[in-house]
């Protein structure tokens, strides 16, 4: 009996050093996702149906099955992803984020009216540091909610859109305006051009911002302008950002003054290349999209907007089998789009491409949140940091609630997220590895002030404009 205790207990110790010696095995990692639907965008399109992902800092260190990356690691925190679809952060190609105050302040008008009668004088009356600011922060918190992580963005005043997106933990492009008229912020060339240089310079290496430069477009540029916006983008290794071929008067336009289409005049003035991301190229034809693809210029599309303000249909399936990297953008949130969902666009974009094509095949599912993420990436030439989760790119992802009514039953993943899926059905949301938002509840952003700071700015701006 004796023995035979002695030979338990032993056996108990045995047993118990051998699970402390796999538990000390492990590799410790910060943060361990555990349990949703792990869809990655990687290059095979892996989908794990009970999987994991381990980050340590702002970086995934593993994904896979859940049992596999459990046994590996162990983490501090842990976040339970049980019915969720555990995806990459969205991607925002283009948009004006401190225009959020703008929302609304009139719609169903032309956009040559919208812009001479609305926009510009509210923007000369009310655009200050403060106005981007707080715009930038109500953004922030609504860009969040709906699963977005990174975002592209031209505005004034831009180096507080940047710390703004910053202290939200938000990753940005984000571009200062080159236009040639006084625009709020910079009201010469020359002081466009120092007040940029000094942007570059401070955020340079910064790992969640990305300042970059963004000439408007060739319609409100001269040659000159887009040529110093580039040269000096050029000089730090930022990215470009431009509103390309939108609208058709700005392609009749071309080809009467410059005798070319928008991207072979762009192309002849040497701003293409792989550091430009044109939004918009609705006006493309296939010379244009060929040298788009040679020149590697990423595209984002709009459908949202070019709906809205009655511009056009991009060439999108064309685009894509060009070999042009095309993302999603909402564009506005003022006047050419009233939210920021990028869920919607998703949604839209597929829509669009069918209902113009008359081809309920004309694009799928899966094309639409290639677009939302990894092409997203490319898009913005961040395909090697962001847009899909691998281990190695920096940890943006979110969690899709699937306890939800409109997200059961659910039969084909890519599917759920472009038709069923909803911005509001994001429950958590990581940055760089740090948590933003866990359980729809926003860790960085006071959205109750921007909330009521955005409701102080409609009685300013309606004041300005003679409106009430
Ligand atoms: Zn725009």
């Amino acid at each position: 009996m004796t023995l035979r205790r002695a030979l338990f207990v032993l056996t108990l110790q045995f047993l118990y050093s051998l699970s402390l010696l796999s538990e000390t095995n492990k590799q410790s990692a910060d943060l361990l996702i555990t349990g949703g639907i792990v869809v990655t965008m990687d290059s095979p399109r892996s989908i794990y149906n009970d999987g994991a992902v381990a980050v340590t800092g702002d970086t995934i260190v593993a994904v896979g099955p859940r049992t596999e990356i459990e046994a590996r690691y162990s983490a501090q925190q842990t976040i339970d992803a049980t019915n969720t679809l555990v995806l990459p952060g969205f991607i925002n190609g283009h948009t004006h984020v401190p225009m959020t105050l703008f929302r609304g302040i009139h719609d169903d008008v032309t956009l040559n009216d919208w812009l001479y009668k609305y926009i510009f004088p509210a923007e000369a009356k009310n655009v200050t540091e403060e106005f981007v600011r707080w715009g930038t922060r109500l953004a922030a918190a609504e860009q969040i909610r709906s699963g977005v992580t990174t975002f592209a963005d031209m505005y004034y005043f831009e180096d507080v859109v940047a710390e703004e997106t910053n202290a939200a933990g938000m990753r940005g492009v984000l571009g200062e305006t080159f236009i040639d008229f006084p625009a709020p912020d910079n009201k010469t060339n020359a002081a466009m051009l120092a007040y940029t240089e000094n942007f570059l310079k401070k955020w340079q290496g910064d790992p969640l911002i990305h300042a970059s430069v963004a000439p408007h477009s060739i319609y409100t540029c001269s040659q000159e302008t887009l040529q110093d916006a580039a040269a000096l983008a050029r000089k730090y290794h930022a990215t470009i950002l431009i509103h390309v071929a939108e609208m058709k008067k700005e392609l009749d336009d071309s080809l009467k003054n410059n005798g070319m289409s928008p991207v072979q005049y762009l192309e002849k003035i040497g701003v293409l290349g792989p550091d430009v991301v044109a939004a918009h190229c609705i006006f493309v034809n296939e010379a244009d999209r060929k040298t788009l693809a040679q020149r590697q210029v990423g595209c984002v599309h709009n459908p949202s907007s070019n709906m809205m303000i009655a511009s056009g249909v991009a060439p999108v399936p064309e685009m894509r089998a060009a070999g042009i990297a095309v993302g999603l953008g909402t564009d506005g949130p003022a006047g050419s789009n009233n939210d920021l969902d990028l869920m919607e666009e998703i949604d839209l974009a597929a829509k669009l491409a069918k209902i113009s094509k008359m081809d309920p095949l004309a694009i799928n599912a899966k094309a639409v949140v290639e677009m939302a993420t990894i092409d997203g990436a490319r898009a913005l030439h961040m395909d090697k940091e962001i847009g899909s989760l691998e281990k190695g790119k920096k940890a943006d992802l979110i969690l899709i609630s699937l306890d939800e009514p409109n997200a059961v039953p659910m039969y084909d993943v890519y599917a759920q997220i472009a038709y069923a899926l909803k911005g509001s059905n994001v429950r958590t949301v990581i940055i760089g590895g740090k948590i933003v938002m866990r359980d729809r509840k926003l860790l960085t952003v006071n959205e109750q002030d921007a909330i009521a700071k955005a409701r102080e700015y409609k009685r300013k701006i309606a004041a300005s404009l003679g409106m009430q």
